[in-house]
């Protein structure tokens, strides 16, 4: 029996191991076990779907711009969103599964604190659906803009950091969030979870789909759009192709700091052609009335530079952001009944 042990503990071991197999080859597995499991390598393309029916689904979490979202068991609690894809022509709908596979292979190629958990995909058509760690906090969305709250200097450093951690590390591996945003950020004792990375050219199809084939700009989306995305916006260009780049990222994180910062939208209160035709001339809000350290300040000027190259990028920031000296909390500006803030 004692060989048996091993064997399998050369299996478990090369499991383990397998899920970058194809990328490392190196290790003590020279003589490896791929007798015992020749089919590994086959395997591994599947290894993350989920059949939808082993899924069991509960409430309702949401509508977004992928389709409907629903809290659902399978294996504990998971988040579930499926893809609406009722409305697409038969063309229109391998398009989107070509897409789909392609998103999900980039996903679940994260492994980040800050970073939300990939479990599978369902990519049996019609059903597409992803499985992600269910997220218990509230968004950032809704912690500044429902429930007003507001953090301390502290605070809003320690949540920018992390949110600088995950991207940076999104950014490593190659892939670009492309949709980073407040809605999209969890943030539950302390901890922040990043949502929806990479899955923007999946739900873009879906949205033409729905809507017919122009690209809406609805006005939680206008806010975090760097300049040079709003100049491929043109009315009338059907399809858009968009020239997101880890800067751009950067861009929709200042204004995410920003919201962090003030509690509010930059240009607040605008039509959306005024908002656009501001940030396409590269002027900024004001800053004149927001209490904040000019720490702060700079740095949502830095990450909202006109051009992209001159945007820090997310290493830079947080270690920069890492060496802003802590701040006592004797006098916290963020008290609720501090009248200095700005909003
Ligand atoms: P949006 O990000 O624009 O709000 P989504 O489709 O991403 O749209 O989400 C729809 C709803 O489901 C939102 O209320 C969102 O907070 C919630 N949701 C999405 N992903 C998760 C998750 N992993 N855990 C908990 N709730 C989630
Ligand atoms: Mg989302």
């Amino acid at each position: 029996s004692g060989s048996v042990s091993t064997d399998s503990e050369k299996t478990l071991a090369h499991r383990i191991g397998s899920q970058d197999s194809q990328v490392s080859n190196d290790g003590g597995d020279a003589d490896g076990p791929d007798h015992i499991w020749p089919r590994q390598s086959s395997l591994s393309s599947r290894e993350w779907d989920i059949p939808l029916d082993e899924v069991i689904l509960e409430e309702k979490l949401g509508d977004g711009q992928f389709g409907v979202v629903h809290k659902g068991n399978w294996h504990g609690a998971v988040a579930v969103k499926m893809l609406n894809m009722e409305s697409a022509s038969h063309q229109r709908r391998s398009e989107i599964m070509a897409t789909f596979r392609q998103e999900v292979a980039t996903f679940r190629k994260t492994r980040h604190e800050n970073l939300v958990l990939f479990m599978g995909a369902c990519v049996k058509p019609p059903n597409l659906a992803i499985v992600t760690s269910l997220c218990k906090g509230l968004t950032l969305y809704r912690h500044l803009h429902f429930q007003t709250d507001k953090f301390n200097h502290n605070r809003i450093g320690s949540i920018a950091r992390q949110i600088c951690l995950g991207m940076g590390y999104l950014h490593a591996r190659g892939i670009l969030h492309k949709d980073l945003k407040t809605k999209n950020i969890f943030y539950e004792n302390g901890k922040v979870v990043i949502t929806d990375f990479g899955l923007f050219s999946v739900a873009k199809l879906c949205q033409e789909g729905r809507r017919g084939n122009y690209l809406t700009i609805p006005r939680g989306w206008l806010y975090y759009l760097a300049p040079e995305l709003l100049k491929d916006l043109r009315p009338g260009v059907e399809h858009p192709d968009l020239s997101f780049s880890t800067r751009s990222d950067v861009y929709a994180f200042g204004t995410v700091f920003f919201e962090l910062l003030t509690g509010t939208w930059p240009f607040r209160d605008q039509p959306p052609e005024s908002i656009i035709y501001q940030v396409a001339k590269g002027i900024k809000p004001s800053l004149a009335n927001l209490y904040s350290i000019v720490e702060y300040k700079d740095i949502l000027m830095f990450c909202w530079s006109y051009q992209a190259h001159d945007r820090p990028d997310f290493t830079r920031l947080q270690g920069h952001l890492e060496r802003l000296p802590k701040r006592k909390l004797s006098r916290c500006p963020s008290q609720p009944s501090n009248p200095t803030r700005s909003n």
